[in-house]
Formats: structure tokens, sequence, C-alpha cells
């Protein structure tokens, strides 16, 4: 006899998982044999640099590595951090109060609403989004209030329009520019209005930063905390993984607020005991290296966004070019979802590609195609949408 084991409500009650649909699609094609071009996931093709990796052979080989590291990171990997930030940002952080390492972004972004959310407590989430910020709410008893992200908007949220009561009783409020998936930007102009309203509302602004590095034409986008006043009321959200194509690392941090950072913390050293130290020496190596390993990366995603979003157009489909990012953001045709499109694609083109309200349902009537295949293929998605009776 088996026991009977009742998963937690947190887990039950998680939304369905809107690409099991895609997912069981893909498998079936891909036993049949069938050439898929994936173009779904946000996980970039390009290996890390060699200096990198090369660093991470010498310090893995180093018997002090090989132990506990404290929790927060390294003195020198938050040393380095600060160095970056204010290379880059004209941000000066302490790296003693300032900044904590994090086993990539997603793990901090899921413990910020541990340490800062209350069952009842609501947290102020864009939609579409990154789902860890609304799944940190309710893993943690929060409620989320969607503010949706629309083209008339310009894919930023509309304060003004967050009711006087809901601002109130606010405890949190996530943004994430440059923006996955709508690949949309933010300016100084709009940090501003967001840190307005954190210091009216005492809501708490996490910004997550993790596509600052992956921009085009020259552009370089802002951390948050180049704006007046942020560090009153926010944290930020960055990371290794898309910077240097480091997804697979682990590798992250958050940086602003003290009180914020030290909370994050709190829990941290509670849950986990920190980032493999070898790997902190590596992202060191690649934090000092910065623009030097970056702009061969920019360059790569800048041409294919160049070839897709030609292609995409050619062949009668609606999006702006992005700005930064690896995602391009596309209007679906008439007459059908974004559930019937991905769809479509995947089984008349074999181009799998994930539905804009996968990420929240103001995403209905977008899919997002990303950047991270060759630029070869990326040829051969439009040839094969043009193939395709749209
Ligand atoms: C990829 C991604 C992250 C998380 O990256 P880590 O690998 O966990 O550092 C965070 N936010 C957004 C919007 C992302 O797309």
């Amino acid at each position: 006899m088996g026991l009977v084991f009742k998963k937690s409500r947190r887990i039950s009650e998680l939304p369905p998982y809107l690409f099991v649909e895609i997912d069981r699609k893909k498998r079936d094609a891909l036993a049949r044999g069938v050439d898929l071009i994936d173009l779904g996931v946000g996980d970039p093709d390009i290996p890390t640099p060699a200096k990198v990796v090369e660093k991470l052979i010498e310090a893995a080989s180093k018997p002090i590595n090989h132990r506990y590291p404290f929790s927060a990171g390294l003195m020198e990997f938050r040393q380095a951090v600060a160095n970056w930030y204010e290379r880059r940002f004209r941000v000066r952080l302490d790296p003693a109060k300032e900044v904590l390492s994090l086993i990539g972004s997603k793990e901090g972004i899921a413990n910020m609403a541990v340490a800062f959310v209350d069952p009842g407590d609501l947290v102020v989430v864009p939609s579409p989004c990154y789902p860890v910020y609304p799944v940190g709410t309710s893993f943690n008893g929060g409620k989320n209030y969607f503010l949706p992200l629309t083209i008339e908007n310009r894919f930023l949220p509309d304060l003004d329009a967050i009711p006087a009561e809901v601002a109130r009783q606010a405890r949190m409020l996530w943004i994430n520019y440059p923006n996955n998936p709508t690949a949309a930007v933010a300016d100084g102009e709009f940090f501003a209005r967001v840190v307005e309203f954190a210091l009216r509302y005492n809501v708490i602004v996490c910004h997550d930063a993790a596509y600052t590095e992956i921009a085009f034409d020259g552009y370089r986008p802002m951390s948050f905390l180049e704006v007046a006043g942020a560090r009153e009321v926010g944290i930020e959200f960055h990371s290794l993984s898309k910077t240097f194509n480091m997804t697979g690392w682990r590798i992250g941090m958050a940086v602003g607020n003290p009180e914020l950072v030290s909370g994050l913390a709190q829990v941290k050293s509670n849950v986990d005991s920190g980032a493999f130290q070898a790997v902190q020496e590596a992202a060191i190596e690649a934090l000092g290296r910065g623009d030097e390993i970056v702009e061969p990366t920019r360059k790569v995603f800048q041409e294919r966004r160049d070839i897709l979003v030609s292609g995409l157009r050619a062949v009668g489909l609606e999006c702006e070019t992005p700005r930064a990012t690896f995602y391009v953001w596309v209007r679906v045709p008439q007459g059908l979802t974004s559930a019937e499109f991905a769809a479509k694609l995947l089984d008349e083109a074999g181009v799998i590609t994930t539905p804009g309200n996968g990420f929240g349902e103001p995403g209905e009537g977008y899919i997002r195609f990303t950047l991270c295949v060759d630029k070869e293929r990326l040829k051969e998605v439009a040839e094969r949408i043009q193939r395709l009776k749209l």
C-alpha cells in the first residue's frame, strides 16, 4: 500500500502550465524526425568566453574553493560588482552593504518575497512578465495585482491607473527593462515616475536588469539606480547569465538599498550557502573584462535581430525592431490566438515560439521569438514561414 502524499497548496494552486500543448507537439515532431528550429527558450547558444572558462578551471583546482562559501558572496566578488556598476552606470555601491551574490538572479527574485511579503500582502506585477515575480508572491501567500503592458503604453506599466486603495496596500512593485518578453526599453523619466510612486505609497521597487548589456545600435540601457531617489526605494537584480553567456553557471547579484539587500541576505543565509567560490572567481574575471567580451555578443545578436525582423516583416508579420534583449515580440495575424499561431508555426513550419499569453493574459495577441540560433537558421525561419499561407 502506497502512502498518499498531499501537495502543498502553493504547488497545487500554481496556474496551469500553458506550454504543455507546445511541449507535447515538440516531442511528437522530434519523434517524427522533424528538423525543428527552437526559438522558444531564452538561453544563449553562444559559449561562455574562453577566458572565463579558463579562470573556472584554475579556481576549481584550489582546495580553498572546495569548502562552503560565505552566503553573501566573496568580498572580492562583491567588490568586482561594485567596480562594474561604477564603470558601467556611474553608480557607487558599498560592497559590504549594498551588494549580495545570488545563485543566478532567479534565486534572488524568488526569495525577495520570502523576505518582504507576508500572507495577504499585495505585490504589483506587470503582465506579461517573467513568471518568477508572481510565483514568488503566491508561494509566500501574497496577492498579485497585475498591470497590463500594452502597445498603447509602450509596454511600460501605467502607474496612474493603479487605484489609490491598491497603491496604499501594495508592498512591492516589479519592473524589468529592457523587458522580457516584450523587448521594450525604459528611460530615466519612467524610472523617476517609479521612484515618485514608491515614495508616495511606501512601496519597495524591484528592478530586474538582466538585459541591460544586450542592447544594439550603440544604445546603453540604464540601471534603475542611476535615478535620483532609487536607492531609497529599490533593489536591482542583475546577472552574468545573459551578459556573459553564463546561464548554466548560476551567478547573479542584488544591489541597492542596504536594508533590502540585508533582508534578502537574511533569507539566503537560512536556505542556501552561496555560489561555488570558483564560479565567483570566474565571474570576477568576466566583470573585470566587461565590454571586451560583451561587445562580440552584441554584434552577433544585432545581426540576427536584423535578419529575423526583416524576414518576419517580409512575410507580413508586425513587430518592432528591438533595441535590446534577444527577443522579438511579434503580433499574431488577424483571426488567430497566440496559442493557435504558435501551434501553426510548430506544426506547419517546424518553428518553436512562445505564445505571448504564457507570460500573462495581456500578452494574448503576440508570440515571442528568441534570437538564440545562428543566422542561417533564422533566415530559414523566414523562408519556412513564407511558405505558409498566413
Ligand atoms: C533570464 C532571466 C532572468 C534570470 O536569469 P538568471 O540566470 O537566474 O540570472 C531574470 N529575469 C529575466 C527577465 C530573465 O529573462
